[in-house]
């Protein structure tokens, strides 16, 4: 299929590596001038290195001025596409420790996100068109136990999702969550080497429990996931916004 994503600029954030980076190379791979933002300088080298019409900005979204060098490379380009993506918030169960660590959650999953989208949709709705894509978690349709404060920040950014896209004017503006469950990721390498340590049971032994409780019996393959992220990203996509999309081999038990 062409995806008519030729020429076109794509904002993708946590490109370094896990989905952000499959998505960032799926995109160059279809004509697509991505623009990669990350922390690790070394792994954007490398990227940019790789694939020659590919930019690259090493920021941390976090922080106050790694978000603002982001949010002056919206305001000089004319993007049609957006991938919002970044580390998740650290593991826990209610109470947790103390109030910073529920601030630190919503720094992590809410805060940053509305800033810059604050920046970017009036942006694509003057251009006339464009696609956002989250990737938030499964843990948006079924909590996940241990994992409090995604189960609590990523529902407001479903809120906010489904709030910009009843209330925006230009309607050629579609947005989308992709809501993965467990996929082979750094960040999953690194929930199962510490699951691991905590459990003392190997590694494989963890992974084949998180395999087993998912219908597919199998974990989710990045590259694979790229594939839906990308076209919702492209024109292609006409009709499908407002949406919260689990990627997660039916993991997810509710209907
Ligand atoms: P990953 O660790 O492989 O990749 C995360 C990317 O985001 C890296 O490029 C990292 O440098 C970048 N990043 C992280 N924090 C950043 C920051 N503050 N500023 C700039 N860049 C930053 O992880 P992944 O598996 O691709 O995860 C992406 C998202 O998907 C996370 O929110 C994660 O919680 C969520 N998720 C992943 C899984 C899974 O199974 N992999 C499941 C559910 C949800």
């Amino acid at each position: 299929m062409n995806l008519n994503i030729k020429g076109k600029k794509f904002l993708i954030l946590g490109a370094s590596s896990g989905f952000g980076r499959h998505v960032a190379q799926r995109v160059h791979d279809e004509g697509g001038l991505p623009v990669l933002v990350a922390r690790s300088e070394d792994a954007l080298k490398d990227f940019k290195e790789k694939n020659a019409s590919s930019s690259v900005v090493c920021a941390d979204l976090f922080s106050t001025e790694g978000l603002s060098k982001v949010l002056d490379v919206i305001e000089a380009t004319d993007f049609y596409g957006v991938l919002i993506n970044a580390g998740g918030p650290p593991a826990g169960s209610f109470p947790m420790d103390d109030m910073a660590q529920w601030d630190q959650g919503y720094d992590v999953v809410l805060r940053w996100k509305i800033e810059l989208l604050r920046s970017l949709v009036p942006r694509l709705e003057s251009s006339g068109s464009g696609r956002i894509v989250f990737i938030e978690s499964v843990s948006v349709r079924q909590p996940i136990d241990g994992l409090i404060l995604s189960n609590v920040f990523r529902m407001a950014v479903v809120g906010l999702m489904k709030s910009m896209v009843n209330e925006m004017d230009q309607k050629d503006v579609l947005m989308n969550i992709l809501a993965p469950g467990y996929h082979r990721t750094n960040r999953l390498e690194n929930l199962i080497a510490k699951q691991s340590e905590e459990q003392g049971r190997s590694e494989t032994e963890i992974a084949d429990n998180m395999a087993a409780n998912t219908p597919l019996k199998k974990l989710g393959d990045p590259a694979s996931f790229a594939e839906l992220a990308v076209w919702l990203l492209s024109p292609q996509n006409q009709y499908v916004t407002g949406q919260i999309i689990p990627v997660d081999g039916g993991l997810a038990k509710g209907v």
